[in-house]
């Protein structure tokens, strides 16, 4: 039987880390870490109790709420202290928010401590701005996914559409270039390729492709370790 290991995904919203990410951990069977999905939770507890701009009452929640992830059937399910909000977390309001939220390196290090945990279990997927270079340095593949920012607008408007949800193209697309401002710009932790990841665009390559060329990669590195 191989080595347990861990793969990490970084690259900027929308190119694609999620898909991947899933897809290899249903091929596969491994713990799919959505960190983004965690992000994502305390931005909305935060808006939903009214404290989002106040720094310090932002990390008391990330220090006090229990976190849960769930993946099932290719989605990642998102409970707060039992309450799901899995839906919840992908609202524009969220979208809107969320770099900023995540800039806190007091909620960062919250997070890091909950996602290094996951990662020592092994054979984990872990995906999200800072997983190669902060979160699993060591990682036994590391991947940089790139995408460019009309194809990454365009994926992420279709699943506004599929959601119903009420946002334009160009809307999708300044949001997107705020947020790789906001993480590329950031102090703690920036959105950066580690200078050993794989980088990966699949502007125009097909998801079955993508995984494809992925699992091979993973597979030689799963028979080295
Ligand atoms: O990947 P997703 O789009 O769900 O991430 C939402 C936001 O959460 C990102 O734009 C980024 O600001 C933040 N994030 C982060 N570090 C991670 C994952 C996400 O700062 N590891």
């Amino acid at each position: 039987m191989s080595k347990k290991i861990i793969i990490a995904i970084d690259g900027p919203a929308g190119s694609g880390k999620s898909t991947a990410a899933k897809n290899i951990a249903q091929k596969l069977g491994f713990t799919y870490l959505d960190t983004g999905a965690m992000y994502r939770a305390i931005t909305y507890m935060a808006l939903q109790k009214g404290i989002a701009e106040n720094v310090s009452a932002v990390i008391e929640l990330a220090r006090s709420i229990t976190l849960n992830l769930k993946f099932e059937n290719g989605i990642t399910r998102v409970f707060v202290n039992g309450d799901e909000i899995t839906n919840e977390i992908r609202n524009p309001e969220v979208n809107a928010k969320v770099s900023d939220i995540s800039k806190i390196p007091e909620v960062r290090a919250e997070m890091v401590k909950i996602q290094k945990k996951i990662g020592a279990e092994g054979n984990v997927i872990a995906e999200g701005r800072d997983v190669t270079t902060v979160v699993f340095p060591d990682a036994d593949f590391k991947i940089f996914m790139i995408a460019t920012i009309d194809e990454r607008a365009r994926r992420r408007y279709k699943e506004f559409q599929e959601k119903n949800v009420n946002i334009s193209l160009e809307e999708v697309k300044a949001n997107l270039q705020m947020r790789d401002d906001i993480d590329s710009n950031r102090s703690v932790s920036p959105l950066k390729k580690a200078d050993d990841a794989y980088e990966f665009d699949n502007s125009n390559v097909p998801i079955d492709k993508e995984l494809d060329i992925l699992l091979e990669k993973i597979e030689k590195i799963q028979n080295r370790v």
